[in-house]
């Protein structure tokens, strides 16, 4: 197949980035990175450290220190531990001892050089695993339900479809020049573990005569003009996923807006095509499908697994850890993956909560594995506000952020969870700026940093959101007027909580209150 280049329509309506992308195709900085190596980071002009993002590769703050952050993609969370202890001894050698995890179930890396990145990235394909793809404007990880082939609350066993797409996009050149990422989601979990909502296209699962399948939902998307997805009328078979797939990135591709970049997400496009128009156009790609079908959805579990768990194996059990804010340390990473081989098969699985869970564990070994000192800190019974608490990367790393979140975040969970006694767990998502890495509009309560400058710094304010939630009565929070100072937002939290503990009905949760 030879590249399409159809969306070219009119050249002087292209952003510059994507003029740029017309004559650099972002997969070709995979091929610059020797000599990168060679001459270093002063050897890497403008426009191409924006291309290193095809790498899996972002400059990290402040942008001419000459770090990197890197991206690992986990699809739909499934790992093991001979993988984690590469990604461990990576962390250790080149990353200063830390990993992240993202809310993509994908690992991040900070503090690499240019002159480690290649090597790296060698390193990682030798236990099959990826980085091209986790940035870019090229369809990213595909995230899905973490407990893929264990989960009594699947339908089906969506692991070899995960793998299916993922294979066939990883460096796809059919599919490298999109107008912005293409953000997936394939999960068969009645409990929504796929997020599918959030994401340009996710199938999430349904049935009809007899067979189970998935329903289809495109054009969801967060950052500062956050969008549902929207459910589409199609009743699509395992065997027809790959097909809808590459249709709905090839319509994406050729018709998805390349003028403004922050008007360039499929979202903008469904919004303007309405339901109906994108139907028909999938359906000249696709050739026919069936309608219809049952939403076998029953709600949302937010990503989390907490706890001890019997899988769909009789005698097994998945064990959900708690990550605090999903900060590991290489040595936190290379106990987790020492226990999954002790008390299990080796197998892990990252949550898009930041979380971990291990699976495969005989009920004989659980009382072991609970005894061990990894696991009282990566406890399975975290407290509501530390178990429940997401930021993004702020300040510490990211060229964007106009706050710290991530400490911030870590004071403000301890601190409510000394001050605030609460019965049920409250999701609360910190962002550092107005893109949303951090979710806080499907957070209980988010918080945003604030633009806003006193005598030229950052006044240190955050604007609250609450009410967020993608079950059935899905919501993105409701921003509240005003900001609020750092230091005042615990207090402020303890108000609303307050209010919530003595007005709710029963277990009414946040979003519904
Ligand atoms: Fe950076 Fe903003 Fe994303 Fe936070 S939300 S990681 S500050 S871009």
């Amino acid at each position: 197949m030879t590249v399409s280049k159809t969306w070219v329509k009119n050249y002087n309506e292209l952003n510059d980035f994507e003029k740029l992308k017309l004559v650099n195709d972002g997969l070709d900085i995979v091929e610059k990175l020797p000599m990168y190596q060679k001459y270093g980071f002063e050897s890497i002009n403008l426009k191409e450290r924006n291309l290193l993002k095809w790498a899996g590769v972002n400059v990290q703050r402040p942008r001419d220190a000459g770090y990197f952050l890197m991206r690992v993609k986990i699809p739909s969370g499934i790992m093991n531990s001979d993988q984690a202890r590469v990604l461990a001894t990576i962390a250790k050698d080149y990353g200063r001892g830390i990993l992240d995890l993202t809310t993509r179930q994908a690992f991040q890396f900070h503090w690499l050089t240019i002159e480690t990145i290649s090597m790296i990235m060698n390193i990682l394909d030798k236990v099959q695993l990826q980085t091209i793809g986790s940035e870019g404007d090229c369809p990213r990880t595909i995230t899905g339900n973490p407990l893929a082939g264990i989960d009594p609350d699947e339908t089906l066993d969506t692991r070899e479809l995960v793998q299916e797409v993922s294979d066939y996009f990883q460096g796809n050149r059919e599919f490298s020049n999109l107008p912005r990422k293409f953000k997936l989601s394939i999960s068969a979990n009645v409990y929504n573990a796929g997020h599918a909502q959030i994401n340009d296209l996710a199938f999430t699962p349904a049935a009809k005569n007899n067979r189970y399948g998935f329903h289809v939902h495109v054009g969801g998307g967060l950052s500062s003009q956050p969008h549902l997805a929207q459910k589409l009328n199609l009743f699509v078979l395992p065997d027809e996923v790959l097909k809808v797939t590459i249709a709905v990135a090839t319509l994406f591709r050729d018709f998805g807006y390349r003028k403004n970049r922050g008007h360039a997400r499929l979202k903008f496009l469904l919004a303007d095509w309405g339901k109906a128009k994108f139907e028909t156009e999938l359906l000249k790609l696709t050739g026919p499908l069936e309608r219809g079908g049952i939403d076998l959805t029953l709600g949302w579990n937010a990503g989390y697994f907490y706890g001890v768990h019997p899988q769909r194996q009789p005698g097994l059990n998945y064990v959900g850890l708690s990550v605090p804010l999903g900060r590991l340390s290489a040595d936190d990473l290379l106990e987790v993956a020492r226990c999954a081989d002790k008390y299990g098969d080796g197998s892990l699985r990252t949550c898009l909560s930041k979380n971990l869970v291990l699976v495969n564990i005989p009920t004989e070994n659980i009382e072991a594995l609970l005894a061990e000192t990894i696991l009282k800190r990566f406890t399975p019974y975290p407290k509501p506000f530390v178990g429940y608490t997401v930021s993004c990367t702020g300040k510490e790393f990211c060229n964007l952020a106009f706050a710290e979140t991530k400490e911030f975040a870590s004071r403000l969970a301890q601190t409510l969870g000394k001050r605030v006694d609460l019965d049920t767990p409250l999701r609360i998502h910190v962002n550092g700026c107005p893109n949303s890495c951090g979710q806080l509009q499907i957070a209980d309560i988010g918080l945003r940093a604030t633009l806003e400058t006193v005598k030229g710094r950052n006044a240190g304010k955050f604007e609250l959101s609450i009410g967020g939630s993608l079950g059935m009565s899905a919501g993105f929070a409701a921003t509240l007027q005003g900001a609020v100072p750092s230091g005042r937002v615990h207090q402020v939290l303890e108000d609303f909580i307050s209010l919530y503990k003595t007005q709710r009905h029963f277990q009414e949760s946040f979003h519904d209150f």
